[in-house]
């Protein structure tokens, strides 16, 4: 099982780091965890064209966690021969939010129904959705995946995903505070992702910028990297994975970052650019 990086930026613009998306590939299957800014390039750097993503599973609805997934839709669709849907799943609202998404690419469809006769013949822009909750298992291919319940409210519900296969697991959390179901999704896991916000950082440049009360709202409701430490030596996770920095990573800075995990957890951990991989 490998899991990918693709973006390992946040809801702030990063010239160097796209929004969140991890890929996992197991078996012979690509599926990408949540879709942000920019997750298609880095898609393609890690050697995957769209068409081969059979699955994206949605942590939660928030922009920065599903800005590219329209483009992942359409380019999937006019670079696939055939009509193979894309799979979602995701928390209950992410029906209307691809119900939306494709109201939003109705012209697109109909331009490019009207210019090939291909694709035409292989009916409508089609997105296959399943709104999943905390308990729910299913299967993609010879993939097992379990969902947990995640704390990022008042965004509710949001999700993480247990995905196993051939004796490996990793738990992709979306945001979230610590909580008995993220407890559960990453308990001995052999990967554990993770979102993550430095709060002495967020605290200090709150107080400097003219959206100051906003930024420092973001505190209730996220890991802070000690915390993401924590929760993986409570649950004897091998691998703690963090992406998703808040604020953006600079480099130089990794050490440190890790440092705050490694003060409860003495386990590798994972920091790096977008594209960092971790093969169990
Ligand atoms: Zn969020
Ligand atoms: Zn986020």
């Amino acid at each position: 099982m490998k899991i990918t990086l693709l973006g390992t930026g946040s809801p702030i613009p990063d010239a160097n780091r796209a929004g969140p998306c991890t890929l996992v590939q197991a078996s012979d299957q690509n599926v990408m965890v949540d879709c942000g800014r920019g997750a298609l390039m880095r898609l393609v750097a890690a050697g995957v064209m769209p068409p081969m993503v059979q699955t994206v599973l949605i942590t939660h609805l928030h922009s920065d966690h599903i800005s590219d997934l329209n483009d992942l839709i359409t380019s999937k669709w006019v670079m696939t021969p055939v009509n193979i849907p894309l799979v979602v799943y995701g928390p209950p609202g992410t029906r209307k939010m691809i119900d939306a998404l494709l109201q939003m690419l109705e012209l697109d469809q109909q331009y490019r129904h009207a210019h090939h006769d291909d694709l035409r013949a292989n009916g409508p822009l089609t997105v296959t959705v399943n709104e999943v909750k905390p308990g729910d298992r299913f299967a993609l291919g010879e993939v097992s995946v379990s969902v947990h319940e995640t704390d990022h409210r008042p965004v509710q519900p949001s999700i993480g995903f247990r995905v196993e296969h051939d004796g490996k697991v990793a738990a992709l959390a979306g945001d979230t505070i610590p909580c008995a179901g993220l407890d559960e999704l990453c308990r001995d896991a052999d990967v554990y992702v993770q979102t993550v916000i430095r709060e002495d950082m967020v605290k200090f440049v709150a107080d400097m910028v003219p959206t100051g009360a906003r930024f420092r709202d973001i505190l209730d409701y996220h890991s802070t990297v000690e915390q993401a430490g924590q929760t993986a030596a409570r649950n004897n996770v091998k691998n703690l994975v963090l992406t998703h920095y808040v604020p953006p990573l600079q480099a130089g800075q990794e050490d440190d970052w890790r440092s705050r995990a490694a003060q409860h957890y003495s386990g590798p951990i994972v920091i790096g650019p977008d594209l960092t991989a971790v093969e169990v």
